[in-house]
C-alpha cells in the first residue's frame, strides 16, 4: 500500500490546554524533520524529551494517533538540533520510521511549511495571526484568510492492449521508469490535465481516462490524483525537456520503478497485475 493516512489517527486542529508528555513532536527547521536513534532506526521525539532538550517553536496541533497526541512544531530555519537529536530529511526516513509515524510526519510538514510562508499577509503584507476555529491564518488589517496550500496533480498510467507506457523524467535516476504526472493548472479539470500534459509530454492522446486512487506528497503540498488512460492515437516521442525517455513496456517486462511507498509504484504494479491477469 502507498502511504497514507494510518486508520487509527483522528485530525484536529485545536491545541489542547494541557499536552501530555508524551505527545509526539513533529519539529521541523525548513523542510528538515527533528528526530531521535540512529540513523536505520529514527524515532520521532516526545514533549518531554524535546522540552527537556530546550526545543520550542510555533505549535500546530495535528490529532491523536492511537490516542496520542501528535503536534507539528516550526523552528527556526537555522535552528541546530541538541545533543541526542538530528535532522533529516522526510525521503531518508522512508522505510525506517515507522509507517504511521511517516504518514503524520508528511502532513505535519506540510502544515509547517504553510506556517513558514504564510506569515504575512499576501495581500496587504501585515503579520498573519492564527484563527483558532480552524486550520486558516488570517490578516488583521485586510481581513484576508490563507488556509495551508495544496496542488493537485494527476498521474496518468497509459495503457495499450498488454503495454503500459512509462517514462524515464530528466530528474529521476537513470534507470528508473515511472507513469507520466503533471501539475492541474488553473481552469483545468483533472482529465483535461490528463489530456493535455501526456499529449505535451510524448505527444499521443488519450481516452478512457478511468480514476484510479489518490496520495498526499508532501514534496512539499502535491495531492497527487492517479488515472489509467487508452491510448488513443499519435506517434511517441519524448518532449526532451522533462522526459529524457518513453516506452512501452509488457505487463510482464517492468523496468525499474519508484519505490513502494509511493502511488505511482502502486498504480503500476496493480495495473500491470491487472493486463497479466494475476
Ligand atoms: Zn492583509
Amino acid at each position: 500500500m502507498p502511504l497514507h493516512t494510518p486508520d487509527n489517527f483522528v485530525s484536529s486542529h485545536a491545541l489542547p490546554t494541557v499536552l501530555p508528555g508524551a505527545a509526539f513532536v513533529f519539529a521541523f527547521s525548513d523542510a528538515k524533520l527533528l528526530v531521535r536513534g540512529t540513523e536505520d532506526a529514527p524515532t520521532v521525539p516526545t514533549l518531554e524529551e524535546t522540552r527537556a532538550a530546550g526545543v520550542d517553536g510555533v505549535r500546530h496541533y495535528l490529532g491523536e494517533l492511537a490516542g496520542v497526541g501528535c503536534i507539528a512544531m516550526v523552528l527556526p530555519g537555522d535552528a541546530s538540533a541538541p545533543a541526542g537529536f538530528r535532522f533529516s530529511g522526510l525521503r531518508p526516513l522512508f522505510f525506517r520510521l515507522p509507517e504511521p509515524l511517516l504518514a503524520i510526519a508528511a502532513r505535519a510538514s506540510q502544515v509547517a511549511e504553510w506556517d513558514r510562508t504564510h506569515r504575512f499577509c499576501g495581500r496587504c503584507g501585515t503579520p498573519t495571526r492564527n484563527r483558532a476555529e480552524e486550520r486558516a491564518k488570517e490578516c488583521p488589517a485586510c481581513g484576508y484568510v490563507a488556509y495551508p496550500r495544496l496542488s493537485p496533480a494527476m498521474m496518468a498510467l497509459v495503457i495499450r492492449g498488454r503495454e503500459l507506457l512509462l517514462a524515464r523524467a530528466n530528474r529521476f535516476p537513470q534507470a528508473m521508469y515511472s507513469a507520466l504526472a503533471g501539475f492541474v493548472e488553473p481552469g483545468e479539470t483533472i482529465e483535461d490535465c490528463v489530456r493535455r500534459e501526456v499529449k505535451e509530454e510524448v505527444g499521443i492522446d488519450v481516452d478512457d481516462i478511468t480514476y484510479f486512487a489518490s496520495q498526499s506528497w508532501s514534496f512539499p503540498h502535491s495531492l497527487m490524483i492517479a488515472y489509467t488512460a487508452r491510448y488513443a492515437g499519435g506517434e511517441l516521442r519524448a518532449d526532451g525537456t522533462e522526459i529524457a525517455d518513453v516506452r512501452w513496456f509488457p505487463a510482464d517486462a517492468l523496468p525499474d520503478r519508484p519505490q513502494s511507498l509511493s502511488i505511482a509504484r502502486y498504480l503500476i504494479d496493480t495495473t500491470a497485475a491487472r493486463l497479466r491477469g494475476d
